[in-house]
Formats: C-alpha cells, structure tokens, sequence
C-alpha cells in the first residue's frame, strides 16, 4: 500500500531491520497476533516469554500504525484522571489502575530490558490552557501526591519558561516519571525482542478473517491459513475490518505531526528538554527530537483525507505557541489515525479464545505496552489485572455502519469548538 502520509521523521530515522521469518509448511501456533504496533508487539514477546509459540501478522510493517507515527508523548496514566476513576469505580479498583497505568512504567522496563535504542527522555509538561485548566491540575496533583505519594511539580504561570519557552499557557503539571521516545524505533526494538523470543514476524500480509477450526480460531490472510489456539487482535484504528462487531467501539481521527529543521535555539524553546502536551480538546503537543529538531502535533481532521500540505496545516498551531520560528523549515509532515472510543478508556477484553485491546484514544504510548502483557498474562491463566480492564465500562458509537463517523464526528466538533470560545 502506498501511504501518502508516509513522510514522517521517525521513518527517515528508523533503525534498519526486517524480520527473519520465511513461511514454511508448519503454520501451526499457539497463538497468532494481528497487528505489529505496541500492542501487538508486546502481546506476541510476553506470549512468547510464557512459553507459547507465537506468530506475529503484519499487513505492512512493523510500526505502519499509530505506533510508529505518533507523538512520542509518554503519559502516565489514562486519559481519565485518578480522582475521576476513583469516583466512578471505588477506591480499591483506583488503586489497581494507579499501579499498573501511572507506577508501573512497562516501557521504560522494556527499554531497559532489552537494550532499545529509542532516544528516550525523562519529563512531561501538562500546560493549561485556561486558568480553570490550571486550578483543576493543581488540585489533580495535590490528590495524587496526597493519595498515591505520587509526586510532581506545579509549575505557576510565572515558572513556565523554566520549561517551554512561550507565555500561552497559564501554569502546567510537570511529571518526572513521564517522557518522550522516538516510537518507530521502540517498536523496531520490541520487534527485535519478540523475534529473539522465538515469535515469528510476517510482515506484508494483511489478516482477512478470524476462523474456527478444529484446533480452535485461526486467521486467514493475503495467502494462508495459520492455525492457532488463541488469536490476539491488535489492529486498532482497522479493527472493524478484522472483527466487524469490535469496528463499532471505536471511530478513527486524524491526527497531523510535523518536524522542523535542526533548530540552532531547540533548547532556548525547550529548556527542560520536557515533552509538552497542552489541554485544549484539540490539543497541541510537541517535544525536542534526538537531533534538536522541534516535533509538533497540532490540529485534527475529522475527514479520512490528508490535506494536500501537511506543513502548512499543522504550522499555524505551531507558530501559535511559538512565534520566534515562524520561519524555520518543516522537514517532514505525517499523520495517522487516532482510534478513540466513546468514553475514551481502551477497550480491552476477550471474546472466546479471542483478546482484543484498542481505542487507546491519544493516550497509547505507554498504556499500550501494559495491554500486551496483561493479554499474555491473562492467556497463561492470571486474569486478575486483565480482568480490571475488561470490567471497565464500554459502549459502542450509535448510528450503524454509514451514521456512526457522521455523528461521532459532529460530537468532536462540538468540542472542538468550546475549545475556540475559550
Ligand atoms: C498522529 C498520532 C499521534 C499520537 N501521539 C501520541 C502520543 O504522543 N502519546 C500517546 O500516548 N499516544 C499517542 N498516539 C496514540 C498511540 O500512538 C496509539 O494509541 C498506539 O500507538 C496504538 O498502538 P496499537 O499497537 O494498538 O495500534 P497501531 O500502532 O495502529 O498498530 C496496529 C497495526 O495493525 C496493522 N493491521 C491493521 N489491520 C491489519 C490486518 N488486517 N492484518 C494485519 N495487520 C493489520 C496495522 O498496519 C498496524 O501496524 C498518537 C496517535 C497518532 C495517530
């Protein structure tokens, strides 16, 4: 497939590499992962580490998703905040979700584990937008501290420059235990250590179908039918098109990234070299690249077409916050699209022999990691922790196949919108 938002930095910057696995006759496994991003990655090595043989299916490459064009934001937690999951769902099930979504940090134990080159940066920058924003940050991070000992810095409208260079934003959260990467190159790392596990990686072939067969589910793809006892499906944003009922939970976005030039003031901009998101509906997040390059997300798009000139749609938010490099050079501009689901919590569960993780909403870099090994976790006989995903509340988009984008689309754009009347 050719993929004109395929421009990205991370692409150009990728570390070379390309699975070992050549199809034989046996295509028998245990278990078969669809889909080659953070989710399906660390699905098929934890698999793979519990003893199970383990196929990996990827219909183009490792990383083509969102994984491997993203942000690069780690965030810790969910994109509901602590004290909103406590309210909702009682102080013990908080407790497990704080532990495994904001503590447990299983990409940077990854990255450490095996050894992946991925660039990675401690610290991320919670900027408000409004002075409301601020004071319900404030007090977010008086609850953790108080409630969890989990402690981060409130950085006053006065502090900010200590961190990003602009006035826009009226104080911010900064969280040490947060950060950024270069994600192509992690899930390149992850693909290695599954490949070294033993996991086999098939790359370029796209999963049709999900069959039962004498031994249980199996997949069929471009060319073959592999049996297995256990399917995990990892596809995300094209999950509907694997498992038409799953399709349902979520509605893809689109989402623009672009990257300066080598940038001589890069660290003028960004003194703590932070990753920033700020909290606007439509937010923009942007961070400092390995090669001091600046990478800003900004701007969404409810239409599946790109637009002609990703620089250009993407520069105005950035020369919002901005201004001093209103004229540096964009090197590259990319997009992918953000699978979101109703409430915006993952939705994580098991059909039969069938797990699914998706819609991580814009908040998957990290969380994605931990849903692939509670997944393996599950499969080998645990399901405790899994379970505290797959019990959390989910609906699917109403309006059927045709009105569902429709109408989920003049929701966003609702939001969208308070977001301009301030
Ligand atoms: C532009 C953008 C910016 C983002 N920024 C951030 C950020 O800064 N921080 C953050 O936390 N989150 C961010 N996110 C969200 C985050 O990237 C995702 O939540 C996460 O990467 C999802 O990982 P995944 O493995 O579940 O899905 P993906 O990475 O999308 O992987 C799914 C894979 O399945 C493959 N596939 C699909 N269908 C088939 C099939 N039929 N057969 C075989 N393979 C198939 C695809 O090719 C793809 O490689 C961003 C997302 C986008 C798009």
């Amino acid at each position: 497939m050719t993929d004109p938002l395929a421009n990205s930095y991370y692409a150009a910057t990728a570390h070379k590499w390309r699975s070992a696995f050549r199809m034989g006759e046996d295509l028998s496994f245990d278990v078969a992962v669809i889909g080659g991003g953070f989710t399906g990655l660390s699905a098929a090595l934890a698999c793979a580490e519990r003893g199970f043989s383990v196929i990996l299916i990827e219909r183009e490459h490792i990383g083509f998703g969102a994984s491997g064009r993203n942000g690069g934001q780690l965030i810790p937690g969910l994109r509901w905040t602590a004290s909103e999951l406590e309210t909702e769902f009682g102080r013990e099930r908080a407790d497990t979700l704080f532990d495994l979504c904001w503590r447990d940090n299983r990409v940077k134990a990854r990255i450490a584990r095996h050894g992946i080159d991925c660039n990675l940066k401690a610290g991320h920058l919670e900027a408000a937008w409004t002075p409301k924003d601020f004071d319900a940050m404030r007090r977010e991070a008086e609850y953790l501290a108080a409630r969890f000992d989990y402690q981060s810095e409130v950085v006053g409208k006065g502090d900010m420059t200590a961190h990003v260079a602009t006035p826009l934003y009226h104080g911010g959260i900064h969280d040490p235990q947060g950060g950024h990467f270069h994600p192509l190159n992690y899930a390149i790392g992850l693909a290695q250590a599954a490949e070294a596990a033993g996991v086999s990686i098939l790359e370029g072939q796209r999963a049709h179908k999900i069959t039962e067969n004498p031994r249980g589910p199996g997949v069929i793809t471009d060319r073959a039918h592999i049996g297995a006892r256990y399917v995990i499906d990892a596809t995300d944003s094209w999950i509907g098109h694997v498992e038409p009922d799953l399709g349902r939970y979520t509605v893809p976005i689109m989402n623009y990234n672009i990257a300066t030039e080598p940038l001589k003031n890069a660290d003028a901009l960004l003194p703590s070299d932070t990753a920033v998101a700020d909290s606007r509906f439509v937010l923009n997040y942007f961070r400092l690249s390995a090669d001091k390059r600046l990478i800003f997300g900004g701007g969404e798009r409810y239409s599946q077409t790109p637009p002609r000139d990703i620089a250009a749609f993407v520069r105005p938010f950035m020369m919002q916050v901005f201004p001093q490099i209103a004229d540096a050079k964009i090197d590259y501009g990319w997009g992918g699209a953000v699978a979101v689901t109703m409430n915006r919590l993952p939705h994580i569960g098991r059909r039969g022999n069938v797990f699914f993780a998706h819609g991580f909403s814009g908040h998957g870099a990290l969380v994605t990691t931990l849903a692939g090994e509670l997944i393996a976790e599950a499969m080998a006989g645990t399901a405790e922790r899994f379970d505290i995903f797959a019990n959390l509340p989910s609906r699917p988009f109403p309006g059927g196949p045709w009105l569902r984008r429709p109408l989920a689309t003049l929701g966003l754009l609702w939001y969208a919108l308070r977001d301009r009347l301030g």
